[in-house]
């Protein structure tokens, strides 16, 4: 194959854009390359993304899943592209690349695939060991020096629970509105709601919040102790994991959250109350519903798992109390 054409125009320090590449091939090469490559793409699932340069070839093509797992390569001639010693240039090349292609493929490539990802699975979990040991022994020795009960001692606010909720919705629909687990359920979404947006807003410039006395402290760095005048004391690193692991509310339903923070003070009556309440709720239904990836927002609130607490928004938003 020659392809002294290719090599000075695409030189080492230059390599060629997607679309380079295409428009060199001379036309019915170029078509027979994007049918070779869709075969790969749909049949074997591996992909031109591997692309590099070789001193015999110039910039070549792998063919690769993740990992760089490479089925094969593409060099590119003047005249044709090569696959697996084949020169395509006609449909009789074409189809004798695409047997060969198969070949290749049921010689065990998924086999080398799988052993790959289990590899590299295995060295994950490795390293999270490993850096977990060291975490827990940088702890340890903090522990040492410092009052446990004192350390590292987070409360958040909790979450309200389908029961509670249920039955705010049940009183309401019978006309016997309970006030008291009114104001109930809608403090405790109030100061959830409020400690997150606190804690967030603290978070973002590298602040903690001291969980007994509401002081802002100001942590060294992220494993540095921050020590409070009230005797607590606490690192950025537990403290933004601790939020997370708590679900604090956050993300991007946070406008919904601090809008309902910021609402809730100016409430007076209970009608008032209820239609803020609703509202929250009708937020946290519309987002389960519009099924869009990533964690539903009402478990930032409410106590249950995602299916249950699905469950239920349907069953208020149905009114089938
Ligand atoms: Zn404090």
């Amino acid at each position: 194959m020659t392809n002294s054409q290719w090599q000075s125009r695409f030189p080492k320090q230059y390599a060629p854009a997607y679309e380079e590449l295409l428009a060199f091939l001379p036309a019915k090469v170029r078509s027979y390359f994007i049918s070779f490559n869709d075969e790969m793409n749909c049949t074997y699932r591996v992909y031109n993304k591997w692309q590099r340069y070789e001193n015999d070839f110039g910039w070549v093509y792998g063919y690769c899943r993740n990992y760089r797992c490479e089925l094969l390569s593409v060099s590119i001639g003047d005249d044709c592209f090569c696959v697996l010693g084949i020169e395509v240039r006609d449909e009789e090349s074409l189809g004798l690349a695409l047997q060969k292609a198969k070949e290749v493929y049921e010689s065990g490539y998924e086999d080398r695939y799988a052993r790959l990802v289990a590899a590299k699975k295995a060295d994950q979990i490795q390293r999270t060991r490993v850096r977990l040991a060291r975490e827990k022994e940088h702890m340890d020795r903090l522990k040492e020096t410092l009052d446990p009960e004192r350390f590292n001692r987070f409360k958040w606010a909790s979450k309200v629970s389908r029961s509670k909720l249920i039955r705010l919705y049940q009183s309401e629909a019978q006309g016997l509105l309970d006030e008291n687990l009114l104001d109930d359920v809608g403090y405790s979404f109030y100061t959830r709601c409020k400690q997150a947006k606190e804690a967030r807003k603290a978070m973002e410039k590298g602040q903690i919040v001291c969980h007994t006395c509401d002081k802002a402290l100001m942590p060294a760095d992220d494993t540095a102790v921050a020590f409070c005048p009230c005797g607590y004391s606490y690192t950025y690193r537990e403290y933004r994991r601790s939020c997370n692991a708590a679900n604090m509310p956050g993300g991007r339903a946070d406008p919904v959250f601090r809008s309902f923070a910021e609402k809730w003070p100016g409430c007076k009556s209970s009608t008032e109350k209820m239609l803020l309440i609703d509202w929250l709720v009708h937020e946290c239904h519309v987002t389960i519903m519009s099924g869009e990836k990533g964690r539903s927002v009402c478990v930032n609130l409410i106590e249950g798992t995602h299916a249950q607490l699905r469950d239920m928004l349907e069953m208020l938003a149905g009114h089938q109390l």
